[in-house]
């Protein structure tokens, strides 16, 4: 496991300086090396240097396999115990000075780290209930999120059958231009008739505005599920549906076809809704949606999103439909184009330049995340991988853009899969 978890990998920052952060860097080459006795002697001084260095602990940890609940648990409260003394004794007051500015004080961070792991382990593990407790603690030192961690808690929830606190969470920072107060977190003691369904009057009006706004596919998709749950088919549950499946469909189409589920995140840089931004999603919440048919029925006969999930072979004079998600076979190169014979996919040369061809985004990624063997006609031929990797270059070089945001790996991001798959593409421009 390495540190830059989460939204760690695009902004993690922070962290001890001197001594025993060297020892720590050392650490972190020598594991790169594969040499893992020597990141241990590293790691050794690391800590002799400062017992109180989390990510020393946190790489020691996870040096041979990952890190266990316990050991997890034990570092936070060295963490805890290190920050009462350095920001003082009302560090995690509610009415202290740092509570909910820990983003901005650098000292927490490898801290806020340690809380990011504990929640993905606690998930990893089906331990909702505690996955809840640190996410929650998250959203009240950091209340504008900047971790993402709102994009998983509703989730959390949901897996529990918490579906009123799920739909409650996800209210109070869609009816908001700002932050919610205390990162959303209070969430708890509403009630079910407390949301309009029908999304009537200007009330509903404002509401269906603010969920066809929504930027953030995860929490509409988790909308869609709290509201189905809480009401069944109706105008809000439908909303939040048909704008999740507009806003990333890849989620849908990999739900109701029960495609594969991700076996991990996917480590690299963000596209905002794009395949990767699906892999996480599903990496974490597909089988929280194999808990109840009705809701899969209800998605798969949805007049609108059925066309979304359900995709027309790529050979155009034939055109067919399929008639469940997923149930033709893709292209094994960009697994995205999709044939409903043998016959079609050989008659058709679709899969190069034209307009059926993959989207940019998505065939660049996939062959970023799936490190497909080296088929060098593929990626030199399609259109699809240049466009985006232009794409790509032009953001990087936009003045007075924002270092590391949207594409930048971050400095000492480990093994990157972008950029091995540029250098692979002959590309390496950012
Ligand atoms: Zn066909
Ligand atoms: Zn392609």
């Amino acid at each position: 496991m390495d540190k830059w978890r989460s939204n760690e990998s695009i902004f993690g920052v922070g962290g001890k300086k001197g001594k025993s952060t060297e020892h720590l860097r050392d650490a972190e080459i020598a594991l790169q090396q594969g040499k893992p006795s020597m990141a241990q002697e590293h790691l050794r001084k690391a800590m002799k240097a400062d017992p109180t260095n989390l990510d020393a602990l946190m790489l020691q940890a996870s040096i041979s396999s990952a890190p266990t609940l316990p050991a997890l648990r034990a570092i936070e409260k060295t963490g805890r115990k290190a920050l009462l003394e350095t920001l003082g004794p009302d560090a995690f007051d509610d009415d202290g000075e740092s509570v909910g500015h820990y983003w901005g004080l650098i000292e927490t961070r490898p801290y806020i780290r340690v809380l990011t792991a504990l929640r993905e382990t606690c998930a990893m593990q089906n331990k909702w209930a505690e996955a809840v407790k640190w996410a929650v603690e998250c959203l009240r030192l950091c209340p504008n999120d900047n971790l993402g961690v709102r994009e998983y808690l509703p989730l959390y929830l949901i897996y529990q059958k918490r579906y009123l606190e799920a739909l409650s969470f996800i209210m109070n920072w869609i009816d908001d231009e700002e932050s919610p107060e205390r990162g959303g977190i209070d969430f708890q003691g509403k009630s079910a008739s407390d949301y309009d369904p029908t999304l009537s009057g200007t009330s509903g009006a404002r509401l269906r505005k603010n969920i066809e706004g929504g930027f953030d596919s995860f929490n509409i998709y988790n909308g869609a599920r709290a509201a189905f749950e809480l009401y069944g088919d109706c105008e809000m549950s439908r909303c939040f549906l048909r704008t999740a499946a507009k806003i990333n469909p890849y989620i849908l189409r990999r739900i109701v076809g029960r495609a594969d589920i991700p076996d991990d995140f996917c480590r690299h840089p963000r596209t905002v809704d794009g395949i990767d931004a699906a892999i996480d999603y599903l990496y974490v919440g597909q089988r929280s949606w194999y808990t109840n048919e009705k809701v899969l029925d209800w998605m798969n006969n949805d007049r609108v999103t059925s066309k979304i999930t359900r995709l027309l072979c790529s050979n155009p004079p034939c055109g067919k439909r399929e008639a469940t998600a997923c149930s033709y076979q893709a292209c094994s190169k960009c697994k995205e184009v999709v044939y409903c014979s043998r016959n079609c996919q050989v008659s058709s040369n679709v899969h190069f330049g034209s307009p059926q061809a993959p989207t940019p985004r998505r065939c660049f990624l996939q062959v970023a995340h799936w490190k497909l063997p080296g088929d060098e006609g593929h990626k030199k031929k399609c259109k699809a991988v240049v466009d985006y990797q232009k794409q790509m270059e032009t953001y990087s070089t936009t003045p007075g853009r924002a270092p590391n945001q949207m594409g930048d790996p971050p400095s000492g991001f480990p093994t990157n899969l972008l950029l091995d798959a540029m250098k692979a593409m002959g590309g390496g421009g950012i």
